[in-house]
């Protein structure tokens, strides 16, 4: 297949804006490739093909960032600022779609959801996000009626905020595990990895951190700084350490080093990209239970759980995933979160949505 993908309009590829986006395009682009299919990426501008993409073309686009849909309120209107990036990619795509088979969105965004029954070439959307929004809900809804195979999602938690007409399709995520090594032994350190913003939750990991008397290493972009200064302040100095954004080469070396990753989210997170990364280093997890990490986390063997919102719980949780063998965590993200595995599923999905009949009235 001629596959065009469009990445997220917040940020560009490398700037870790996009959170985990910036992966899964990374993982799909990689996957398809190595499947013989003709990838072609329109992202933002300055853009740079991530490692394993290198026979992927790459198109940017300037233009001003969006903003981030679960930072705009449930109610808010649709946004799109003069000069957007959203609309420069979605121009870009429409006026060379004939090029391609199947065109691929990778945005939480309105505009190109709304547009899936007005393009010439098939336009398939993997949702990255749960419910945030009014005005992305009922378009997500309003396609899943007129265009159901067009929708794909990473978990079923994730798929479950939406008003579906059918059973949802699910393709996890996928990892070039080959990146990521595994580090049988650990300092006596937790970690906690991730976009420093309110929905992640880095409050709870940053106390389960100071009643543990543990020092937490913190990687992620800090995309919210009065945020990062108050949760910086809710705990004795010392417990945090901030460790900057890093490249998966050395997000990973430092990630290894950890004795458990704790992932906090507060929402319904559809993923969590970081959660198997940690694993795939042999880092135990520790979680709530809820979203996509709730999915992803097997208790006892891959990482332990805990009631949302119940920091004790957490606490408890993190010392039973110190026990677990490191091996273990390695071995379920081999076995599950694989990036052949995953553009397997993603390319039986596109075969899917070019199958699926032109709907009525569109
Ligand atoms: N990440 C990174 N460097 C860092 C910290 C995080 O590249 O120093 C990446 C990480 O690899 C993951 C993404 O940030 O892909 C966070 O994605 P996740 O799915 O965990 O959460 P999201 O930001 O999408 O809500």
């Amino acid at each position: 297949m001629r596959v065009l993908v469009v990445s997220t309009p917040v940020g560009w590829l490398g700037s870790g804006l996009g959170g985990g986006v910036e992966l899964t395009a990374a993982s799909l682009v990689a996957g398809l490739l190595q499947r013989g299919h003709a990838v072609t990426v329109l992202a933002g501008a300055p853009s740079q093909l991530p490692a394993g993409c290198d026979a992927a073309r790459l198109w940017c686009e300037g233009g001003v960032s969006q903003p981030s849909w679960q930072h705009c309120g449930r109610e808010a209107a649709v946004q799109i600022p003069a000069e957007a990036l959203l609309g420069h990619l979605w121009r870009r795509a429409l006026a060379e779609q004939a090029g391609f088979d199947v065109l691929i969105n990778l945005g939480y965004d309105w505009l190109p959801l709304w547009l899936t029954p007005h393009t010439s070439t098939p336009l398939a959307h993997l949702v990255s996000m749960g419910s945030v929004s009014t005005a992305m809900d009922a378009v997500i809804a309003e396609i899943a009626r007129s265009h159901p195979q067009h929708l794909a999602f990473h978990t079923a938690s994730q798929a479950s905020d939406f008003d579906l007409a059918g059973a949802p399709r699910l393709v996890g995520n996928g990892f070039d595990l080959d990146r990521y090594q595994f580090q049988p032994n650990a300092d006596a350190v937790l970690g906690w990895a991730g976009r420093i913003a309110p929905e992640k939750g880095l409050e709870d990991a940053a106390a389960v951190a100071a009643r543990l008397q543990r020092p937490l290493w913190i990687w992620g972009v800090r995309e919210d700084e009065a945020y990062a200064r108050w949760v910086e302040a809710s705990v004795p100095t010392g417990t945090l350490e901030w460790r900057g954004f890093l490249p998966t080469e050395r997000l990973q070396q430092e990630l290894g080093r950890c004795a458990v990753l704790l992932n906090t989210p507060k929402w319904n997170e559809a993923y969590g990209n970081v959660v198997v990364e940690a694993m795939a280093c042999g880092v135990p997890v520790a979680t709530y239970a809820r979203g996509g990490p709730g999915e992803l986390v097997q208790e006892g063997v891959n990482g332990c759980l805990a009631p949302p919102e119940d920091r004790e719980a957490l606490a408890a949780a993190v010392e039973r995933a110190w026990q677990i063998p490191r091996h273990q965590p390695r071995a379920w993200a081999e076995c599950h979160c694989s990036r052949s595995a995953f553009a397997e599923r993603i390319e039986d999905w596109l075969n899917a949505v070019l199958a699926e009949p032109p709907c009525e009235g569109t």
